[in-house]
């Protein structure tokens, strides 16, 4: 019954039962239930209007409309509404839906208002509160905290407001008493001091008192967390029985690849290294996430692996978020190898429809030995011989399903190495990795010098440009990034471009070039530009972030970023990462306007007393919730209704220590005590277990 479709609830029918569902993704009953309101209007005292302070949150008032005010023109145009509860007066502001409200609200007449007010030069107002007619008859005010959901401009077009949706699970939840099923052991029911299911849900939607309110969160989110980590720590176990190759020779492309490296591997590498051996020798598939700040040296770890791959007779195959860096990739490669007989191919959006095809055949009857490229690699076109091990270089630039589709391209499991440079809190690795095995390069190549980072205001231009001068006059290569956001392409490809037209002019006076890189180029533009600057044809590489990620040019020891207050934390830091790869001092010059919001003064503040990654992406995480950071998608596929994995760590740590106790003592939750949480884990999560499987 809980699983039954909301069509049939009264007032719902398949034409609106379709619309929620497309709207809210709301298709079942539960689905309802787990639709948690977003905040609670406490109504269970109204306030006068001269009792309203800064601290109160959502409250109600009761008064009368006096008067009624339309103000402004065109689309400053805004209703306004003097109400009074005969003490004193307060303004209630509508900018929207000015025309159903003047039909709506009617003057002496009496409303609760209710919603958060707004304080705005001194002066307290109400900005699109809710009301509600107290008609004389029907006098029947709630005297509860009352629940607020989301609603969408199409479901308010239908009618559907927080409201109506509270009227839908008010049905929902009659319809269903007596049936929501406990899905915790009485075990942990009670070690965790629990409210039942039942309760729970009732009253998160129709709470008796604030303090059932707090234990229906609690008892929520930490259902939410522990199924979580449930699954979690089952697709882990479930992975580490899937059969894969074993690479047992180490052969001539490995050691004439491992020879050539012009330097000794750090000892954090060499770690590494250990743990990826051990790993395909034990006949199960790998899947291993390396971790590593910018300039680490994990690439070189990833491409002494794919050499491991061949000497065993597999394809391997390496995917990279953007085709500047394939490109990098592939170059490296094919210098390395050129005396290695490797069959190395790149294939990324801008390869040619005859090139392609060629590449594809080789690729199926086993003539290309790696493969390099993009998004690409994972159409359904690509098909390998023998894929043997996938590197993801990059990985927080990739969803997980993307992930698990390439890795499918084989007949048995290939082995799966994901590379980050996102050093992340615990918590949060513990949920997006924690399918994987973690290594951690925590040590940089030694003879790395601190890069300076300094902050400069756009008034210093002259001194920046004659830093620059001085630098290059040394034989030195700089970059300069400019923004480019989507909301304001245009703009920002014009502010390129005269950077560019400027810095050109400026340089080519003394004999420098000046390069270019953006998305907009044609491929072979763009190539040009990149290899100019990789000869040293040209000293400064302007660009957008396309070169965020990966680049490796050694004698590049300025980076120079334009509007800074407009780039991210862990976007500053990637760039800044591009620099200070050889033994020169570099630098890192974040320019920006003389008035930054505060905001944007710590980011640069952040960025000029840290080179420290884990620091700068503990401040990030402070900044923006953990969805921003690992990238919507991923966050989007835990499909958390309740729980925030940063502001609710305390609970999330309990839930996994709970969930992990289960597993030890009942690894495969058989114990007839436990077979609720086994009956709700298999028929809410099975599909979670899927796609870890290939993952
Ligand atoms: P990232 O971890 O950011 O991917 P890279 O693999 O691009 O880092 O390495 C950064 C630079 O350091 C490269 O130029 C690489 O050749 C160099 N490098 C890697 N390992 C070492 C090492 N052990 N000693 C010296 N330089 C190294
Ligand atoms: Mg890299």
């Amino acid at each position: 019954m809980i699983n039954s479709s909301i069509e049939y609830l009264k007032g719902v029918g398949p034409q609106r039962a379709s619309l929620i569902s497309e709207e809210l993704g709301i298709n079942t009953l539960k689905d309802l239930l787990y639709f948690f309101p977003y905040r609670y209007v406490d109504r269970t005292h109204f306030y006068k209007i001269n009792q309203i302070d800064n601290t109160s949150l959502d409250i109600q008032i009761i008064g009368s409309v006096k008067s009624i005010e339309e103000q402004g023109f065109g689309r400053k145009k805004r209703l306004v509404v003097f109400f009074s509860d005969e003490e004193s007066e307060i303004k209630l502001i509508f900018f929207k839906r000015i025309a159903w409200i003047k039909k709506f609200v009617e003057i002496s007449k009496k409303y609760v208002v209710f919603g958060k007010p707004n304080l705005f030069n001194g002066v307290y107002s109400f900005v699109h509160p809710e009301m509600e007619l107290i008609d004389d008859i029907n006098f029947s005010l709630s005297t509860s905290f009352q629940p607020m959901y989301h609603s969408t401009e199409k479901l308010k077009i239908n009618n559907l407001h927080s409201k109506q949706i509270k009227k839908l699970i008010r049905a929902a939840l009659n319809k269903l008493k007596g049936q929501i099923k406990e899905n915790f052991s009485l075990e942990v029911i009670n070690q965790y001091k629990l409210i039942s299911r039942a309760e729970a849900i009732n009253n998160i939607h129709f709470p008796e008192n604030k303090e059932k309110l707090n234990q229906s969160i609690f008892r929520m989110k930490f259902e939410e967390l522990f199924f979580l980590q449930l699954s979690i720590l089952t697709n882990k176990s479930v992975n580490k029985k899937i059969k894969s190759y074993l690479f047992k020779n180490i052969g001539a492309k490995f050691n004439s690849f491992f020879n050539s490296l012009p330097f000794e591997l750090t000892e954090a590498q060499k770690k590494v290294m250990r743990h990826i051996r051990k790993d395909v020798l034990s006949g199960y598939k790998m899947n291993r996430l390396i971790q590593g700040d910018v300039g680490s040296g994990k690439t070189v770890v990833a491409l002494m692996s794919l050499m491991m791959c061949i000497d065993n007779g597999y394809q391997g195959a390496l995917m990279v978020p953007t085709s500047v860096l394939a490109l990098q990739h592939f170059r490296t490669l094919f210098t390395i190898c050129k005396d290695l007989e490797l069959n190395i191919s790149l294939l990324t959006g801008a390869t040619k429809k005859s090139d392609r095809k060629k590449i594809l055949t080789n690729l199926e009857n086993g003539g290309v030995d790696i493969i390099i490229g993009t998004h690409a690699l994972i159409e359904d076109s690509v098909v390998f011989n023998k894929l043997g091990l996938v590197v993801i270089d990059e990985q927080h630039k990739f969803g997980v399903a993307q992930r698990a589709k390439l890795s499918n391209k084989s007949i048995l499991n290939p082995h799966v190495i994901v590379l980050t440079a996102t050093p992340i809190p615990r918590t949060l690795a513990m949920t997006f990795y924690g399918d994987l095995d973690v290594s951690v390069i925590d040590e940089l190549p030694p003879g790395r010098k601190e890069i300076k980072t300094v902050h400069k205001f756009d008034k210093d231009k002259e001194g920046v440009l004659l830093f620059l001068k001085e630098k290059i006059e040394l034989g030195q290569q700089v970059y300069v990034i400019y923004p480019l956001i989507e909301q304001s392409e245009k703009l920002d490809y014009k502010n390129l471009l005269s950077g560019y037209n400027f810095l050109s002019k400026y340089f080519s006076r003394l004999g420098y070039v000046v390069s270019m890189l953006h998305g907009n180029m044609k491929t072979e533009e763009k190539n040009q530009h990149m290899e100019d600057f990789l000869n040293k044809k040209s000293q400064i590489l302007v660009s957008t972030t396309v070169i965020e990620v990966g680049l490796d040019v050694k004698n590049a020891s300025i980076m120079l970023i334009e509007n800074a207050e407009r780039f991210g934390l862990a976007q500053l830091h990637q760039l800044r990462g591009r620099v200070g790869r050889g033994n020169t001092q570099s630098y890192c010059i974040l320019k920006t306007p003389y008035k930054l919001s505060h905001e944007a003064k710590y980011r640069i503040n952040v960025l000029v007393d840290s080179s420290n990654g884990f620091d700068i992406s503990e401040a990030d995480l402070k900044l923006r919730g953990p969805g921003d950071i690992m990238g919507t998608r991923q966050s989007g596929l835990l499909n958390l209704k309740i729980s925030n994995l940063v502001k609710d760590t305390d609970i999330l740590l309990e839930a996994r220590k709970c969930a992990n106790n289960l597993l030890e003592i009942d690894s495969q939750i058989i114990n007839p005590k436990n077979k609720m949480i086994k009956e709700y884990f298999i028929k809410n999560y099975s599909e979670q277990i899927k796609w870890a499987r290939i993952s």
